[in-house]
């Protein structure tokens, strides 16, 4: 039977829950445990979507394409594993099951009410998982922060599920330690009233994780462990690190694992010894060297290309370098700061991105990209203006655009799919998930996958138009990469360049710590080939 963790956070936001799950899920997997990590999120949205990124960072698709909350990247760029919709969870989703099966009658003529009805939905969707019997362990994160209203029903199911299942349960509670600088001091007060918080739904944590800048000394922490009821060895502190992948090393080091399974009755054994991480980990301190990687999207906001960057980062530190990435906004580009702007970058990603808003500045950077060789890789709508810069300026097509942006343009070099054009609802109707693509056995992209059958995960309703395909190609555009059964355009490469290259699909969700993305690998080489 499965035994679940359970991973709250309080005082504020952004404390990193993502990452202390996904670190506890590495380190329990190193012990030789089979784990998944699923993330419940507390608002109305069905999923994030239909969410505009400045409000919810990036939005990270799943293999059988359900559009979740980005904490779903760390935990697959951390343990390796594979999400899919049952890790993702939102009140939306809950009451919207709820509400179909009791216009159903499922409910046989009861008063629907918050408890039982929702916090048994919670309940039942929580071991869903756990019930496969594919799992040791069930790690499920409870966005937002203890204390907010909507959090109230995900509070109570974890109480029951902890009165249920005993020891078999553990409630992991993240807070923020602050330092005050004009009296020298940590404080643990706020710790002290987010466990009375969570005492107030009746959930005891077992194990706390402080968020600190400063090292917490012992006496620090046993006044922690004192007063929030919680042994000292599960008063764990995380310290700012330079990088979040120096996370789980940090926690080992403290046994944070070794608490959880102490907490569960579990023999704890040796620490395992994490050598690929560590090697990672090694190689990332040893680079010297840097590779400047220009950003080009239109969201100014760390957590909007959360993929694309980790994915950059993974590739550079396997290829001896740091990524230095420089996020340039392409609603400000024009041809006058175009040269300013991009000349110092070795290598330029042009962003996916939904709407009109700073494409025309991402079709200016691929033509500098193209007229100067300069290594580049356009994802999705990035891929898209590739398409459009080449029909306008070496097609001749002035007008071209995409009918996303202009719906009126006689060529449509992009244009959207035939079955997304009966669509009215805009939640979740996508091309989303993994598609197989073919590839071109004599292509620079074959090669750089080395084989000729790829799948990769896809959020888009535009396609590559392909009336223009032979123009294209007769003009030195390959498309060499199709979907197998529909034939739509997933690749388009300049072969005379030295990398330019763009996708329909996503390349950066399957990008992981231990296992690099081969097309981030790449780019990443000829990048540092320009530097
Ligand atoms: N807006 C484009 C489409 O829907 C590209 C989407 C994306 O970049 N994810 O096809």
């Amino acid at each position: 039977m499965a035994k679940y963790i359970f991973v709250t956070g309080g005082v504020v936001s952004s404390l990193g829950k993502g990452i202390i799950s996904a670190s506890i899920g590495k380190l329990l997997q190193a012990r030789g445990y089979k784990i998944t990590i699923q993330k419940f999120d507390p608002y109305i949205n069905i999923d994030p979507g239909t969410l505009n990124p400045y409000e919810h960072g990036e939005c990270y698709v799943t293999v059988d394409g359900m559009e979740t909350d980005l904490d779903l990247g760390h935990y697959e760029r951390f343990t390796g594993i594979q999400t899919t919709r049952a890790n993702s969870m939102t009140t939306g989703r809950i009451y919207k099951s709820v509400i179909d099966k009791e216009r159903r009658g499922d409910y046989l003529g009861k008063t629907i009410q918050v408890v039982p009805h929702i916090t048994d939905e919670i309940k039942n969707n929580v071991k869903l998982l756990g019930e496969t019997g594919q799992y040791d362990f069930v790690i499920t994160e409870i966005g937002g922060t203890i204390g907010d209203i909507e959090s109230a029903p995900f509070l109570e199911a974890i109480r029951q599920l902890k009165w249920e299942l005993g020891r078999d349960a553990v409630s992991v509670h993240l807070t923020y330690v602050p330092y005050l600088r004009a009296a020298g001091e940590l404080k643990t007060k706020p710790t002290q009233h987010s466990v009375k918080e969570m005492l107030s739904y009746g959930i005891q944590p077992d194990v706390l994780v402080l968020r600190t800048e400063k090292h917490l000394d012992d006496h620090m922490r046993m006044k922690v462990a004192g007063f929030c009821n919680v042994d000292l060895e599960c008063v764990i502190q995380s310290e700012d690190l330079p990088s979040i992948y120096e996370v789980p090393v940090n926690m080992q080091r403290q046994g944070l694992d070794s608490a959880i399974l102490r907490k569960m009755g579990i023999p704890v054994g040796e620490t395992p010894k994490l050598g690929p991480w560590h090697n990672f980990l090694n190689l990332r301190g040893a680079a010297t060297q840097e590779v400047r990687i220009g950003l080009v999207g239109k969201y100014d906001l760390q957590d909007a290309y959360k993929s694309i960057s980790e994915s950059l980062s993974h590739a550079a530190t396997y290829n001896h370098r740091k990524v230095n990435i420089t996020f340039i906004n392409s609603e400000f580009l024009t041809r006058e700061n175009l040269e300013e702007k991009l000349s110092r970058q070795d290598g330029l990603v042009i962003c996916p991105g939904f709407g009109q808003r700073g494409t025309e500045g991402k079709i200016l950077a691929v033509e500098y990209a193209r007229r100067h060789d300069v290594p580049c890789l356009g994802i999705c709508l990035g891929m898209q203006m590739m398409v459009i810069e080449f029909a306008r300026n070496v097609l001749g097509y002035q007008d071209a655009n995409s009918s996303e942006m202009d719906s009126t343009t006689p060529h449509n070099v992009i244009d959207m799919m035939a079955d997304q054009k009966a669509i009215s609802n805009l939640g979740g109707t996508m091309r989303l998930g993994a598609y197989e693509c073919q590839l071109a056995p004599d292509s620079h992209i074959a090669s750089i996958y080395g084989s000729n059958l790829v799948s990769e995960r896809h959020r888009h309703r535009y396609e590559f138009n392909s009336s223009y395909l032979e123009e294209f190609e007769a003009k030195g555009m390959k498309c060499v990469g199709r979907n197998p059964e529909t034939g739509l355009v997933e690749i388009v490469e300049l072969p005379h360049l030295r990398w330019f290259i763009g996708t329909q699909f996503h390349p950066e969700y399957q990008s992981t710590v231990l296992h690099p993305h081969p097309l981030f690998m790449s780019f990443i080489k000829a990048a540092i080939q320009e530097s």
